[in-house]
């Protein structure tokens, strides 16, 4: 039998992004309206073991709404790895009169938080933020739709000057091993050519394309490139090799890098975070633990935390031939 929540923690872990805060500050408001207490855990799992948790009201989270990043501070904990850092973490939990936890973060978040579960039946539950949107669950995680727009907007400004000196641009994105950032700002920038870890395109291929671009008289391109990609070794790997294959082009490399994770998240971040945060602490509230909750076709959904971590976010594949036709 569950036991009744009256008392709930939340914290952001692993990688920031931007609606970290609106989760949380809607997580907090969700107890106060249910007329439970909420507890903000400073830095991860860490925090939990170094008993550094801080009590939140309506008032202490005004203002949050619109920063980026996240005011309980976010950290990778090797020690929450651990049986005896967990067992700590446990003590401290139930020290402050804890009784269930919500986690912002990704899937090594969401492991952690499992293993958490099983070990002392602490009732988890797991809100998908991370720009890279590479979880399973939830057609959009948060920081995803803030961090396109920021790299669109940075590209817009790359083409300015690629197109007033005939420059050939490869700008690396993040997203580590999937490639939904590449493509979506990639046809949201009209990028000539997009590389992603999904596909391999081929450098030779890659050199055909920009000639035919060339040939249709375009002056500029823009190749978008994630960062897991692996068509060269690397962003400046395949600067060097279209320099060397189309001396014509003089070729620049932009990698865009921790900007990306900035910055306020957009009013559809925002949004996410309100509707995600509200229904982790119904779920709690209704005897519920063990969960995700995502975004599909606009509803908000909670799958298992372990189908979550286990399986794969696939890639809209068809997205690279709207991009193909596109960038004719
Ligand atoms: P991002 O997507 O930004 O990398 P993440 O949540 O996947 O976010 P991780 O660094 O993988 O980031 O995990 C965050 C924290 O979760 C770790 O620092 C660790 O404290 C905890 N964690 C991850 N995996 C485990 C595990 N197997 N056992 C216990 N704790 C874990």
């Amino acid at each position: 039998m569950s036991t009744k929540v009256t008392k709930i923690a939340v914290m952001t872990s692993g990688g920031d992004a931007p609606g970290m805060n609106a989760a949380v500050r809607a997580v907090v408001r969700a107890c106060v309206f249910n007329n439970i207490e909420c507890m903000g855990v400073l830095r991860g799992y860490q925090g939990l073991i170094d008993n550094e948790l801080i009590p939140l009201d309506s008032r202490s989270v005004r203002n949050t709404i619109s920063r980026g990043g996240t005011f309980l501070q976010t950290a990778r904990s090797a020690a929450f790895r651990t049986p005896e850092g967990r067992e700590q973490a446990y003590k401290n939990f139930k020290a402050n009169g804890l009784d269930a936890l919500i986690v912002i973060g990704g899937d090594g978040s969401f492991t952690g938080g499992m293993i958490f579960n099983k070990e002392f039946k602490v009732p988890v539950i797991g809100i998908p933020g991370t720009i890279d949107n590479d979880i399973y669950g939830t057609q959009f995680t948060l920081g995803y739709d803030t961090a396109l727009n920021t790299v669109v907007e940075a590209i817009d400004k790359i083409r300015d000057t690629a197109s007033s000196h005939n420059r050939l641009f490869f700008v690396e994105v993040m997203g580590r091993d999937a490639g939904f950032i590449a493509l979506n700002a990639g046809i949201g920038a009209g990028a000539e050519e997009i590389l992603i870890p999904e596909e391999n395109l081929g450098i030779e291929r890659l050199v055909e394309s920009l000639e035919n671009s060339k040939k249709s008289g375009k002056t500029s391109s823009i190749v978008v490139v994630a960062e897991g990609d692996k068509t060269g070794k690397g962003v400046f790997e395949l600067k060097d090799y279209v320099e060397k294959n189309m001396p014509e082009y003089d070729v620049r490399v932009s990698v865009l890098g921790h900007m990306q994770r900035g910055g306020s998240p957009s009013c559809f971040d925002r949004v996410l975070a309100g509707r995600l945060g509200v229904k982790a602490v119904d779920l709690l509230l209704g005897g519920q633990s063990n969960l995700m909750v995502g975004i599909n076709n606009n509803e908000i959904t909670a799958i298992n935390l372990e189908k979550a971590v286990k399986l794969h976010h696939d890639i809209n594949m068809d997205l690279l031939r709207v991009a193909d036709i596109l960038s004719i």
